[in-house]
């Protein structure tokens, strides 16, 4: 079993990593809302969590990895009905499609991943649990946690109640004691997806589906858990609350966040509307280039989403998979042997105990491609055995040599010949449109001007809709 050190948020330092029981870690990871096609930005929380499942595993943990799907929740609601469909089953529709960009991506699976709706028993345990505890309260069928009966509450974000009252609007006729008090069951409307409880037909609030999840699959206590860093308040602070309050121990022992994909200066997410949809992604370049830029930057890093950025994935994923293909036929033919090429795996395990630095082990690992190219045909017979294990290494702790190069290169050469044969680089002009959009909601009419002027340079046309978008043509 290999050390590990992990950033831990509660207490924003750097850690040994020690599981509760030597060589076991449970582990919990916060998945997707089910209510439509995921974005780039929802990829990154999936390959990271796939990120720390593959490398503890690769240093000998035995891992159980909870990955939960949301499907039953208001978005989801919402587009059913404007649908015309039953909510559980939109939701179960949009679960398959997520399986689908998962497997794209390259994801290993989760040992388990409830779904909400098939939680509900143990969701009202739970909920009851915290009653007894005196740690929430009900009111008109409507169940709250009260944060006031729990004094830890703020440990994770780092936030106390008396500022958070000062931050929050303080709502007419409220039902709540305190403004951070949350909802854990709620009556449903009709027409909405609902069961049977000790506080009538209802559903569940939000964030208690997590301590449900975690506490059926993982038990009380859990070693690790991960989420976006836009969950770490409310969601991960709630779920703090209610399995402490519930269990009256200790929830989670490390907690770890990753940071945005933005695009520009902003997060990317439906709600701005600059999201790329993994699917439409996946279609133009494979999935492997967009598992690669999402392991290039370190996950507690912004990601910032540029043309720069793709550019180079699709440059550095051509170079690994051409090497990974030569290095099928690769004999010992002499004696040479070098630190650049024995020492990679090493290099590359340190890099990755050190809080999962994705970015330095790949480094390591192009530093021992350039060295294996130049002595190709000089290599010894432990040099091949090496590269044999780097390249296996890469495959299983980082997932980012495909099993089957031939087909990421063929994905990515369809793609240059598309750009060629049309003489139009279709990213570029999103990519633009995009930008300018964005200056324009940030009021920056000069840069706005300079990307219409750009664009009109090379004979691309903008037309503003009056819906809001932008189309484009080109001049003849
Ligand atoms: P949601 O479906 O919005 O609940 O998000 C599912 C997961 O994706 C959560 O862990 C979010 O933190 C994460 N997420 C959403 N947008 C982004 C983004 N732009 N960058 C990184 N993670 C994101
Ligand atoms: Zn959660």
């Amino acid at each position: 079993m290999r050390e590990l050190k992990v950033h831990n948020n509660l207490s924003r330092k750097k850690e040994l990593f020690s599981p509760i029981e030597p060589g076991k870690v449970k582990f919990y990871s916060c998945g997707p809302t089910t209510y439509d096609f995921l974005h780039i930005g929802n990829a990154r929380a999936l390959v990271v969590g796939d990120l720390f499942h593959r490398v503890l595993r690769a240093f000998g943990y035995e891992v159980n990895f909870v990955r939960n799907y949301t499907d039953v929740d208001d978005k989801i609601i919402d587009r059913a009905k404007s649908l015309g469909r039953d909510p559980i089953l939109h939701a179960a529709l949009f679960v398959k499609e997520c399986e689908k960009d998962m497997d794209s991506l390259g994801m290993m699976p989760a040992t388990h991943t409830p779904k909400v709706s098939e939680t509900i028993p143990e969701i009202i345990q739970m909920i009851q649990d915290i009653l007894k505890n005196n740690r929430g309260y009900v009111v008109d069928g409507e169940v709250f946690f009260n944060v006031e009966s729990f004094p830890d509450y703020g440990k994770l974000s780092k936030k106390d109640l008396h500022s958070l009252q000062h931050g929050i609007r303080v709502e007419v006729d409220s039902k709540k004691k305190h403004p951070s008090d949350f909802v854990l069951w709620k009556p449903a409307k009709p027409d909405e997806p609902s069961w049977d409880s000790p506080w009538g037909k209802g559903r569940p609030g939000w964030h208690i589906e997590c301590s449900a999840m975690a506490k059926k699959f993982l038990g009380k206590t859990l070693d690790l858990h991960h989420g976006g860093v836009d969950l770490m308040f409310p969601h991960h602070e709630n779920e703090i609350a209610q399995s402490e309050a519930a269990n009256n121990c200790s929830f989670c022992n490390n907690w770890l966040h990753n940071e945005f994909l933005n695009f520009g200066t902003e997060k990317m997410s439906k709600s701005l509307g600059n999201v790329i949809k993994i699917r439409d992604f996946v279609d133009k370049y494979g999935g492997q280039v967009l598992r690669h830029i999402l392991l290039s930057v370190h996950y507690r890093a912004r990601l910032e989403w540029t043309d720069e950025v793709l550019n180079r994935a699709l440059d550095e994923v051509t170079k690994i998979h051409e090497f990974v293909l030569d290095a099928k036929n690769i004999l010992p033919q002499g004696d040479y042997s070098s630190e650049e090429i024995s020492g990679c795996v090493e290099k590359m395990k340190d890099e990755l105990s050190n809080d999962f630095n994705s970015a330095g082990a790949m480094g390591h690992f192009f530093t021992f491609m350039k060295n294996v190219r130049a002595h190709k045909d000089e290599l010894s017979s432990s040099s091949v055995r090496d590269v044999r294990e780097a390249i296996t290494f890469v495959q299983d702790a980082l997932g980012l040599i495909s099993q089957n190069p031939e087909m990421v290169l063929s994905e990515i050469k369809r793609h240059m010949k598309d750009i060629s044969s049309t003489g139009i680089d279709v990213d570029w002009i999103d990519a633009l449109i995009m930008e300018r959009k964005l200056a324009k909601e940030a009021k920056n009419w000069a840069r706005a001007d300079e990307i219409r002027k750009e664009m009109a340079s090379k004979n691309i046309i903008l037309k503003d809709n009056p819906d809001g978008t932008t189309s484009w043509s080109v001049q003849g």
